[in-house]
Parts: structure tokens; C-alpha cells; sequence
């Protein structure tokens, strides 16, 4: 039987080992493991890469998100608007830093936050927006970036799935006031570790975003507020250069596989991605909806396939969050979804052949089921 993971690092490190190798031994040689160098390279050109002035490295997605609301002076009797749908880092970013998170449900065909739903839940208390471009989809930015001017709100992009990604012409990480990465190991841009950065084209946010996650400090031991430890390490920012070089290369190869799922799925019953005109979706996730879910992944697992839920709690519906008292039946729309999205294998070095058997298994799994 075939064996199809959900995602393959180790194809990805084969191709780029003997760089990474050398490169980790320069790092280590040079003893540059923390700020160096590498690091002040890599802002640089990430930044250069989302087409922004600025980009500051922290130690992970996370840190980025609640870093840039405490940068923007968000806080304690704030409340921050974000789609239910997302990875729960989002939403604790919000509570991190004291704020009260609201949600809006997402757009059904395209996942992301429905713009036509924001402004009914912008109160005098909402500081900012976070859009998510969930699964390497860019939201709608032109219609919540005319509510922030509206309202004189903030927007913070969480680009942690949407490296590279396209809207309307403008990279992802250049529309808001400021935007966050991550660079966990399974994101597009995945270090060797954890790490995160934030993009901006303000000077100012940039300033205050690196002086909180180096202890409040601009030169050492002078201590301007009180900050944090939240660094992108010297090899992280090493390797991630490393990747930089190949991204856009392995990007098109997710686009190419999307597409050829796209084509052989199309007969099927099931939803599949969109993509707008002017829009380009870089497939962190390539996600279908199916009402049979548990039946479905299990059918696909003996048949050696791996696929994965993103994700199957609304945040609202958290344990975690249940201190908001947010009923069930609230967004459901989010809460529809969640339980028949499903993620198919998706990385780079996916094969044609690897597609071919997977929608072959799903063909199959349809057939079985509609007699
Ligand atoms: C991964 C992710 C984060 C958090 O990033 P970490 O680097 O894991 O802290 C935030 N938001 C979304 C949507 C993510 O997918």
C-alpha cells in the first residue's frame, strides 16, 4: 500500500541540505547565535520580499501578533475584531495583551473573515482588525482597510499561512498597518525551529515592535520601558535566508499541485479551493468540505493517506475561550464548516502521481458510499 503523509520536510532539507549544513557550521563557527548578522540580512530581505520598509524578526508567530498590539498601545478595555475561524494564536494574541477578542464569521467560498459582517460589531472600544489569511488566502483588504480609515481603527494582518501570497497586485504583509509571519517548521517559509517577523511600512512600529522583544532596550542595559525576550535566533534567520532564495520556486509548485487537484476534483460533489482574479492563494493548506468527515479521513487513511482539520473548533467554542459566553449557534457559519473541512496532503514535492492516487482513493470512497 502507498503511504502519502500529510506533509514531507525531509524531501524539502534533501534538496537544500549540503547550503543548510554549511551554513549552520558558518553560524556555529562564528558564534553569531543571537541578533548578528544573519538576522539583520534576513530582515532586509524579507521585508524586500513583501515589498514593505521594515520587517523585525521575533521568536515566533505568536509573539509577532500580540507583540504588534502592544506596539499599536492596545490593551486592557480594548476589543479587537477577528474572524472564529482561525488557529487559536490569533485570539491570544487578543487576550495576551488584556484586549477583549470579538468575532465575525468567514465567508463560506473563500474562508476568509466576511467583510460584510465587521462593521455591526465595531463598537466605541474596537482598537484594531485582524484579518487572517487563512490557508494562504488573502482576505478581502480593500473593504477592511476602508472600515479601519471609517472608524479610525488599526489593521494587523495574520499572514502566518500566506507568505508570498497576492491581492490585487500588493503582497501580503504591505496592506495593513503592520503584519505578522510565522516561520513554524510546516509553515510555506518554515525555519528549522520556531520564529516569526513582523512587516510594516512604519518606522515607528517597526522601533517600538523590536524594542519590546529586546527587553525595552536599544542599546544594552539602557532600558526604556519594560519589554520582553522574543528573538529570532542567528540560525533560524540563517536557514530562513537559505529558504527565502527558493520560496517563490516552491510556492509555484504548490500552485501547480493545487491546480491539479483542482481539475481531477472537479466532477466531485465536493468543495473545492477558489481563487479570484488578481489574487494569489500560495496553498499552505488545500482544503475541501465534506459531510461525511470521520467516514471520509478514515476511508483515506487505510488507503495510506494522511490529511488533517483546520480547524475543528471555532475559537469561540474553545474551552479556552468559554470564559466570553459565546453560545453555540452564534456564528454558524464557522461552526458548519469546521466540522467538514478536511486538508489534503499538500507541500511542494507532492507528485502528480501521489494526486492521481488521492483523488483516485476519493473517487472511490464516493462510489462506495452512493450505492
Ligand atoms: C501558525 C499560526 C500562528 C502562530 O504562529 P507560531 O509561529 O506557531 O506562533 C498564528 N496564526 C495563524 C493563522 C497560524 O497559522
Amino acid at each position: 500500500m502507498k503511504s502519502i503523509p500529510f506533509l514531507d520536510l525531509n524531501l524539502q532539507f534533501k534538496s537544500i541540505e549540503k547550503e543548510v549544513m554549511d551554513k549552520t557550521y558558518e553560524v556555529f563557527n562564528n558564534s553569531a547565535f543571537i541578533g548578528g548578522n544573519e538576522c539583520k540580512l534576513f530582515e532586509e530581505e524579507f521585508a524586500q520580499y513583501c515589498d514593505t520598509k521594515y520587517s523585525v524578526g521575533v521568536a515566533n508567530g505568536t509573539d509577532a501578533l500580540w507583540l504588534s498590539l502592544k506596539a499599536l498601545g492596545i490593551g486592557q478595555g480594548d476589543e479587537v475584531i477577528t474572524a472564529a475561524n482561525t488557529f487559536i494564536a490569533t485570539v491570544e494574541a487578543i487576550s495576551a495583551v488584556g484586549a477583549t477578542p470579538v468575532f465575525v464569521d468567514h465567508n463560506p467560498t473563500t474562508y476568509t473573515i466576511d467583510v460584510t459582517k465587521i462593521e455591526s460589531k465595531i463598537t466605541e472600544n474596537t482598537k484594531a482588525i485582524i484579518p487572517v489569511h487563512l490557508y494562504g488566502y488573502p482576505a478581502e483588504m480593500d473593504k477592511i482597510i476602508d472600515l479601519a480609515k471609517k472608524y479610525n481603527l488599526k489593521v494587523v494582518e495574520d499572514a502566518a499561512q500566506a507568505h508570498g501570497a497576492i491581492y490585487k497586485g500588493r503582497r501580503i504583509g504591505s496592506i495593513g498597518d503592520i503584519a505578522c509571519f510565522s516561520f513554524y517548521p510546516g509553515k510555506n517559509l518554515g525555519a528549522y525551529g520556531d520564529g516569526g517577523a513582523i512587516t510594516t511600512n512604519s518606522y515607528e512600529l517597526s522601533e517600538k515592535v523590536r524594542l519590546l522583544s529586546q527587553h525595552g532596550s536599544k542599546n544594552k542595559y539602557k532600558h526604556i520601558v519594560p519589554g520582553y525576550n522574543s528573538r529570532l535566533d542567528g540560525l533560524q534567520a540563517a536557514i530562513l535566508r537559505i529558504k527565502l532564495k527558493y520560496i517563490e520556486e516552491w510556492t509555484e509548485m504548490r500552485r501547480r499541485n493545487a491546480r491539479y487537484y483542482n481539475k481531477l476534483l472537479s466532477d466531485s460533489n465536493y468543495i473545492i479551493p477558489i481563487e479570484e482574479d488578481d489574487t494569489r492563494h500560495v496553498y499552505h493548506l488545500y482544503v475541501v468540505r465534506v459531510n461525511d468527515r470521520n467516514s471520509f479521513i478514515k476511508f483515506l487513511n487505510e488507503k495510506g493517506i494522511q490529511t488533517g482539520i483546520h480547524y475543528p473548533t471555532p475559537v469561540h467554542l474553545t474551552e479556552a475561550y468559554s470564559y466570553l459566553n459565546i453560545a453555540q449557534g452564534t456564528f454558524p457559519i464557522s461552526e458548519k464548516t469546521s466540522s467538514e473541512i478536511v486538508s489534503l496532503p499538500m507541500f511542494p514535492e507532492l507528485t502528480n502521481e501521489q494526486i492521481e492516487y488521492i483523488v483516485e482513493s476519493i473517487n472511490e470512497y464516493q462510489y462506495l458510499t452512493s450505492r
